[in-house]
């Protein structure tokens, strides 16, 4: 980047951060490296190899993210799953105690639960408003958590996080997917890393599986070598991809902030609907929380419906919305959380933690507010 990035906001940071700028030909954009495999000695002083993740495409695309996230440096990884299994294997070894948030990413519990304790990680789980102090024990190393979190929008109090870590003398991780960059930044409120599953909002266009991870030089150094020996790194070809996505996040962010709002508010008044859950609305029980961290509430909604056997209907009846796991892309999608990504609960299971067979999770594109309103009228209108 031309000019220092102290004093810009992130929609500058999103176009002007990080990127390769190729003196030899004077490329706006950062050409494609498609090399493995660089000279040694070369320029760098490095052994530059991909899986290294330290190619020019690789450290464009990081130092972009670096910048967005206020963080010393950064890595990028084929996937969200691959940023975050690599964090927990590196900060984490044999006797060491960890706390995580319980209504996680899917996937990260399942990790967690199954897999990280078999390497003889011992693991307790604090409801996202619950005493995450009182599961501190003499081996405990780490604190992680989702905020804000899927798919009941539960918003964790940061600031208290970091200030427990702090006192402990723990590591705070969260996985600042939802959220995005644009809206929360974990690190300057004190938290030690940030995660994301790029595949989502960073990238913005449901076209690639990526992930990140931000910290300090000194952390981001302690994970570098699990990285490269778990070999999850990201291509060039999908680096520059994401790199090109991430010059619209802030566009694309604000515009997906305004129609869940919008979205959140006219839901709300809407007679085949019980309950939303949008961490923009008064009512939701982590709004104050929310107001505090964040600057925008985020694109992510969910809200149940009056007559459950109406859900998997109205599904079927969005004409914009696309019935669809995953989120954070340009076009509107819409699941039924308890067939999808909640489906190995019980129906019991799925009662205790407050996701019903009427929840209905929203993640809102950046199509015009009134056009989306207009499906779900008619979607919700038709029996
Ligand atoms: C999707 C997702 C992940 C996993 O990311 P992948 O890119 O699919 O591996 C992790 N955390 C959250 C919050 C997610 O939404």
């Amino acid at each position: 980047m031309k000019k220092n990035n102290a004093n810009l906001k992130p929609a500058t940071l999103c176009v002007h951060a990080g990127g390769y700028h190729d003196a030899a030909t004077g490329a706006v954009t950062t050409p494609i490296f498609t090399a493995s495999s660089y000279a040694c000695p070369n320029p760098s002083g490095q052994n530059i190899y991909q899986r290294y993740s330290n190619t020019p495409n690789q450290r464009a695309v990081a130092a972009k993210l670096a910048a967005l996230e206020q963080g010393g440096d950064a890595l990028v990884f084929g996937s969200g799953m691959a940023a975050i299994t690599t964090v927990l294997f590196a900060l984490l070894e044999p006797g060491d105690h960890a706390v995580f948030q319980e209504d996680l990413y899917g996937g990260t519990y399942h990790f967690v639960a199954a897999e990280l304790t078999q390497f003889g990680v011992e693991v307790s789980f604090v409801k996202a408003n619950g005493d995450f102090a009182a599961q501190i024990r003499p081996a405990t190393k780490l604190i992680f958590v989702e905020s804000p979190s899927n798919p009941l929008l539960r918003c964790v109090d940061l600031a208290a996080i970091a200030a427990l870590g702090k006192a402990r003398g723990l590591l705070t991780v969260i996985d600042n997917t939802f959220a995005t960059p644009i809206n929360q930044n974990p690190l300057a409120t004190g938290l030690d890393v940030v995660i994301h599953s790029a595949t989502k909002y960073l990238n913005g266009h449901s076209d690639l599986n990526a992930g990140a991870v931000i910290a300090s030089g000194e952390i981001i150094a302690r994970i570098r070598p699990f990285a490269v020996n778990h070999g999850g790194m990201l291509d060039a070809h999908t680096c520059y991809m994401l790199e090109r996505g991430l010059k619209t996040l802030a566009l694309r962010v604000e515009r997906q902030n305004e129609n869940a709002g919008k979205l959140a508010r006219w839901l709300q008044k809407h007679p085949a609907v019980a309950r939303v859950n949008y961490p923009g609305l008064p009512d939701h029980p982590d709004h104050a929380v929310a107001a505090r961290q964040m600057r925008g509430f985020g694109g992510m909604l969910s809200f149940e419906l009056r007559d459950a056997a109406q859900a998997g209907a109205a599904l079927g009846r969005f004409q914009l919305a696309t019935a669809a796991v995953s989120l954070g892309g340009v076009e509107t999608l819409v699941t039924s959380p308890a067939k999808t990504s909640h489906v190995k609960m019980t129906a019991a299971e799925r009662a205790a933690v407050g996701i019903s067979d009427a929840l209905l999770r929203v993640s809102t594109g950046i199509e015009d507010a009134d056009d989306l309103i207009a499906d779900f009228e008619q979607t919700l209108a038709a029996k």
